[in-house]
């Protein structure tokens, strides 16, 4: 059963409650923000890499189809399979189909958002197969049963010490020991063991290149390559917007992903995959899930450049002092509140609000899409179409009112400063959440227009 969705600004202020914790989450974030700035500084020719990426991603966008062809006919000349899917439950399904006609109960997968975005995990599991998570952040949730909050650092809203009280649980670390090394010591030891006996290994794809049909598994801890060299059988899941035409565009991508993830000239592994090794099968598996209806979409096709680097998210103030969680969606940010909507207006109409609009996603974002605009234009087109409660349609309704009309301004504006210093209450009270975080200001005595007119009389 699916869980009941909690809206993001309820979800919030739940994460607000703790002010030191949040202040810390903020901090944290930041310090990548600033990381991801240090090392992009560091290349004369960033903008340059930025705008190619941004071109040869609008190159793809509009010839998607003949790249995916090209793509699947070179993956097949390998000895790859190519499976289509057209939605999450298709891709889990062709998922569980090959780990049963192969009898495998069990198997190993590196990070893929594409998977959380489809909830195969759960899936698989409760169709009795065994899926262990290899990435060290994204194993780490797995043991709290609960989503990654970030997609490139899954476990970022966790202090050390709750990752070794976990440890401690599961794996039987020491009690009260914090030390990274130690712990991460002892996540290597268990993962060694599922590695060595998983005859299945799943993995994300980066980038899928339509000349080779090859693709590229970025990582910072080999989890990808490891699963996928031990087993019988690896399994690639990709969003069909992962492709790009050339081989030497690699270059431009590679150089990009990183510096604006982590601040990290490049991945640690940065791992090419184009057949499989002898006596082994290796399948591609090329998902729609709505990607067909965004690139319908000319307002929002943008959003399908983005390769997840997650620089969005680290300067977003809103996601730094909400938390990935309270975006109820497997991509959390600014990128993920464009494309949930897509998969479901109902469900997701709270997360374009989730913004203050400033910009600064799109001027982080190393393909350029314009973030912010699409926020705002999805704004537009939830309230329009209905999907957006209703009071906040009268307010704006009123704000229009008031501000079309001059007089009706400056009477409103007076009767606001009048309210505001005798009977305080009914703009502060309980039931307005803009006060719940700030003190009432001191009303002026006069409002700047008629200091204006007055001034400019004299
Ligand atoms: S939208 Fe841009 S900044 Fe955000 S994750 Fe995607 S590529 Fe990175």
């Amino acid at each position: 059963m699916s869980k009941a969705i909690i809206e993001h600004a309820v979800a919030s202020e739940v994460f607000n409650k703790d002010e030191p914790y949040v202040n810390w989450h903020d901090e944290t974030l930041w310090f990548v923000r600033q990381k991801r700035d240090k090392s992009s500084k560091q290349l004369p020719e960033w903008e340059q890499l930025r705008e190619a990426a941004s071109g040869i991603k609008n190159y793809v966008l509009s010839h998607m189809d003949e790249l995916l062809v090209s793509f699947e006919q070179k993956a097949k000349e390998n000895g790859v399979h190519v499976h289509w899917a057209a939605d999450a439950a298709e891709h889990n399904e062709i998922v569980l189909g090959l780990l049963r006609q192969h009898q495998i109960g069990k198997m190993v997968k590196s990070k893929s958002m594409l998977t959380e975005e489809c909830h195969m995990n759960e899936f698989l599991i409760r169709n009795g197969i065994d899926v262990i998570d290899t990435d060290l952040g994204e194993r780490i949730v797995q043991l709290r049963n609960e989503p990654p909050s970030h997609i490139v650092l899954p476990a970022i809203h966790l202090k050390k010490k709750d990752i070794g009280d976990l440890f401690h649980e599961f794996l039987g670390t020491e009690a009260g020991a914090t030390d990274p090394q130690y712990l991460t010591e002892a996540a290597r030891q268990h993962l060694r063991d599922k590695f060595m006996t998983r005859r299945a290994a799943l993995t994300g794809v980066n980038f899928a290149i339509a000349e080779t049909g090859g693709f590229v598994v970025a990582t910072n801890e080999g989890n990808a390559d490891m699963g996928a060299h031990l087993a019988d059988i690896h399994i690639a899941s990709m969003g069909f917007e992962k492709i790009i035409p050339k081989q030497e565009h690699l270059a431009v991508f590679l150089r990009l992903l990183a510096r604006s993830a982590t601040g990290q000239p490049i991945t640690t592994y940065s791992s090419h995959f184009k057949k499989a090794r002898e006596g082994q099968e290796m399948h591609i598996i090329i998902v729609d899930n709505g990607r067909t209806t965004q690139l319908g979409r000319p307002d929002f096709r943008n959003s399908l450049k983005c390769i997840r680097c997650g620089a969005c998210m680290n300067t977003c103030p809103v996601y730094r002092r909400s938390g990935g969680h309270s975006y109820h969606n497997a991509v959390a940010g600014p990128i993920g509140s464009i494309l949930a909507p897509n998969l479901d207006m109902t469900k997701n109409a709270d997360l374009p609000f989730a913004s203050t609009l400033c910009g600064s996603c799109s001027n982080v974002c190393p393909v350029k899409i314009d973030i912010h605009e699409q926020l705002y234009k999805w704004r537009q087109v939830l309230v329009k179409a209905g999907y957006v409660p209703q009071v906040k349609g009268i307010g704006v309704k009123a704000m229009s009112i008031v501000l079309s009309q001059p007089r009706f301004y400056q009477w409103s504006g007076r009767l606001g400063r009048s309210v505001m210093r005798t009977i305080p209450f009914v703009v502060n009270n309980s039931l307005n959440p803009w006060y719940k975080q700030r003190d009432m200001p001191e009303p002026p005595k006069e409002s700047f227009r008629d200091w204006y007119v007055r001034n400019r009389k004299e």
